[in-house]
């Protein structure tokens, strides 16, 4: 609801490739609808593993959910209470992975700052959001407190924290360890290819011979970019300042935040991160953003990312050479380009401008 799609996906089966049909179903989970497609499975079997990832998944969604009651409210109130409560091995390998990722990131990528998303409204379903914007002194008095997963420790079967304001969020990578947890499972459950598409973001794989899908990558002004093909196993997330904002006096405010302004980022309209695991796509989309037009090439480098493509506020698309040779560019043709004319939403815009950046 949220998420303006940036994918379509298609299976691709060459020859005698894919003669069980596919088995697809769609949930309505993480405020997004999540499609899952499996192919190279039986219809009953297919039926009990869709059933039991729908479940897998709400149950995600209720224990990481920022604001609606559950596992991670309890933990936050504690937190802000200067207690310690009970988590699950789940959640606490996700906290322990958005540290891990504040660290690589430099502080880009920086899960406890909950309590900041929820000064700049977005703590909310209703939709659209018309909050206005906290005053500087809200906002200087988040900075002082240096919120920061780093001060989260575990005891036991609890886990506590050292600073009062820091309050976890795990906007930013819930979809992508969630993915990664039910391609785990549908896996060990024996399904050949899958994709699990939350919103536009996915992880898409195939372990059956001459069957592969393709994704298209939608640029997030207008048309289409390209294609990419996934054969193997990879993930491909973006993140974007169009997707959820808050709008006030005619001003958009974007949901990605920048832990050392306290303010949203600007500069960059979309990132998309293709990688090998859904929590590393999305943590680093997520940061890229953050490290902005001057930062999102260093970063990722430091990061080890191959394929990333960046969008700007002008349409200029920014490419690694990795993404260069993974993204087939659509070109259309003669009659594509005139019907851009007349239909903005079918067809692409042609000459997009292209950098390659090494
Ligand atoms: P994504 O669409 O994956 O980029 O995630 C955006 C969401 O991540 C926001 O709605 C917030 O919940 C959260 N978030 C915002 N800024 C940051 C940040 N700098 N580091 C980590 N999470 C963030
Ligand atoms: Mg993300």
């Amino acid at each position: 609801m949220f998420k303006k799609s940036i994918v379509f996906i298609t299976l691709i089966c060459s020859l005698s490739a894919c003669q069980k049909p596919v088995e697809y179903a769609q949930f309505y989970i993480f405020g997004t609808l999540v499609d899952i497609t499996l192919a190279d499975v039986d219809k009953v079997e297919a039926q009990q593993i869709l059933a039991q990832v729908q479940q897998d998944l709400q149950q995600m969604h209720n224990d990481w959910h920022p604001w609606e009651p559950g596992m991670l409210v309890d933990i936050n109130r504690a937190f802000a209470e200067g207690r310690c409560a009970p988590l699950d091995q789940k959640l606490k390998e996700l906290i322990v992975a958005s540290q891990t990722l504040e660290k690589q990131t430099g502080g880009s990528f920086n899960a406890g700052i909950g309590g900041l998303v929820s000064l700049w409204g977005f703590h909310t379903s209703d939709y659209p959001i018309h909050t206005p914007p906290p005053s500087t002194a809200a906002i200087d008095k988040w900075l002082q407190f240096q919120p920061s997963t780093q001060s989260v420790y575990f005891q036991g079967d609890s886990v506590c924290s050292s600073n009062p304001a820091t309050q976890l969020d795990f906007g930013g990578i819930a979809k992508g360890y969630a993915v990664d947890l039910i391609v785990d499972k549908l896996k060990a459950a024996g399904v050949g290819a899958a994709i699990v598409n939350t919103g536009g973001d996915l992880r898409a794989y195939s372990q059956v011979e001459r069957q592969y899908w393709h994704i298209a990558v939608r640029h997030p002004q207008q048309g289409l970019i390209g294609l990419i093909e996934i054969t193997a196993d990879d993930a491909v997330f973006t993140s974007g300042n169009y997707q959820r904002y808050v709008e006030h006096q005619g001003q958009r405010y974007a949901h990605i935040l920048d832990p050392r302004t306290g303010r949203p980022v600007s500069d960059i309209v979309s990132v998309t991160v293709l990688a090998s695991s859904g929590l590393q796509a999305d943590a680093a989309a997520t940061a890229l953003m953050v490290a902005g037009l001057k930062g999102w090439h260093e970063l990722s480098k430091s990061l080890q990312l191959e394929a990333v493509l960046v969008v700007d506020e002008a349409g200029k698309l920014y490419m690694t050479p990795a993404m260069d040779a993974r993204l087939a560019l659509y070109e259309p043709d003669e009659d594509e380009i005139a019907e851009v004319e007349t239909n903005t939403e079918k067809t692409a815009k042609v000459g997009w401008e292209i950098e390659i950046v090494k």
